[in-house]
């Protein structure tokens, strides 16, 4: 009896596991041809000054337009594409398209600040990348004092010294580095303090918990104090409330980034959205 249920169970797993690969396995053969079909874009979310609520730096995040599915959010594609080796390629077209349109906004007079790029780990860490960056700002010709790149604390932490050289590369080459999501990975504060960051982005989790939760409040106290004390701005992300917006604000952060202030925009869009401010 006990053999006959677990051959039954075998089955229902294997036919589960071919049904995930099957799956994973056209996932991957649509996504292989994205970059080609030029079925990628980039949506804009402003940053504000947390204290003239000016817009001071956008974040390029990036959405997949897949034929029959519409628009595919990051969560969606990226971690397939992270396993299966697809990012460093995507993540070069991203940089790309992310300096010439802020290169063209720029040019336009219609803002001029930085755009913060994502950046994942094979891509930071590949022998080539300050090269990379380097070319791609000259061809744009976006100044490099316009470009931020965003890294996780995975990617900071998993520390070889090639990360270290690059991160020391790019400073110099006066652009900017933010560490994303801080405090949801696993940070060193040794590490942190031997890479130059330029800024901390407060991780949404801590600041969805405002206000009401002791515990996200007192992390994120420590997190302003500790990038205060290394001389790094903080950007507060997910800020969708005014509550929340008065604690950071209070708490001296310097910036923040969420549904409150602008959601993510189509270039066109975020276009519109600078015209009719003026
Ligand atoms: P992230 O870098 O932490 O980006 C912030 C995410 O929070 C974005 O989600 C944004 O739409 C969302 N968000 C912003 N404000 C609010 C808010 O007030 N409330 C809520 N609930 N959400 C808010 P998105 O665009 O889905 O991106 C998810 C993640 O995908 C990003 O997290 C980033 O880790 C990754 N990602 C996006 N674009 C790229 C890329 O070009 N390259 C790489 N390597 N990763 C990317
Ligand atoms: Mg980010
Ligand atoms: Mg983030
Ligand atoms: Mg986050």
């Amino acid at each position: 009896q006990a053999k006959v249920e677990g051959g039954a169970c075998i089955r229902l797993f294997d036919q589960a596991l071919r049904e995930r690969s099957e799956r994973v396995y056209r996932l991957l053969s649509r996504l292989r041809k994205a970059i080609s079909l030029d079925q990628f874009e980039l949506h804009y979310q402003l940053q504000f000054d947390m204290q003239t609520l000016q817009p001071c730096g956008m974040e390029a995040l990036l959405r997949w337009r897949d034929g029959s599915n519409g628009l595919v959010a990051p969560d969606q594609f990226i971690p397939v594409a992270q396993e299966y080796g697809l990012m460093p390629a995507i993540g070069r077209w991203v940089i790309r398209r992310a300096c010439r349109d802020n290169a063209a906004l720029i040019e336009a007079g219609l803002m001029d600040v930085a755009v913060a790029v994502n950046i994942c780990a094979p891509l930071f860490s590949e022998a080539g990348f300050v090269a990379l960056v380097r070319q791609t700002l000259r061809d744009s010709g976006l100044p490099a004092e316009r470009l931020e790149l965003e890294i996780t604390e995975d990617v900071a932490m998993n520390a070889s010294a090639q990360v270290l050289q690059t991160s020391v590369e790019l400073h110099e080459a006066g652009v900017r580095l933010a560490m994303d999501d801080f405090g949801v990975g696993f940070s060193s504060l040794g590490r942190l303090k031997q890479l130059r960051f330029d800024k901390l982005k407060i991780d949404r989790s801590f600041v969805s918990g405002l206000p009401g939760n002791p515990s996200d409040q007192a992390i994120i106290q420590a997190i302003l104090g500790i990038a205060q004390g290394l001389g790094m701005r903080t950007v507060a992300e997910g800020v969708e409330t005014e509550a929340q917006l008065a604690l950071l604000q209070e708490g001296g952060c310097s910036q923040g980034q969420g549904f409150w202030f602008a959601r993510p925009m189509p270039l066109a869009e975020l276009i519109e959205w600078l015209r009719a401010r003026r």
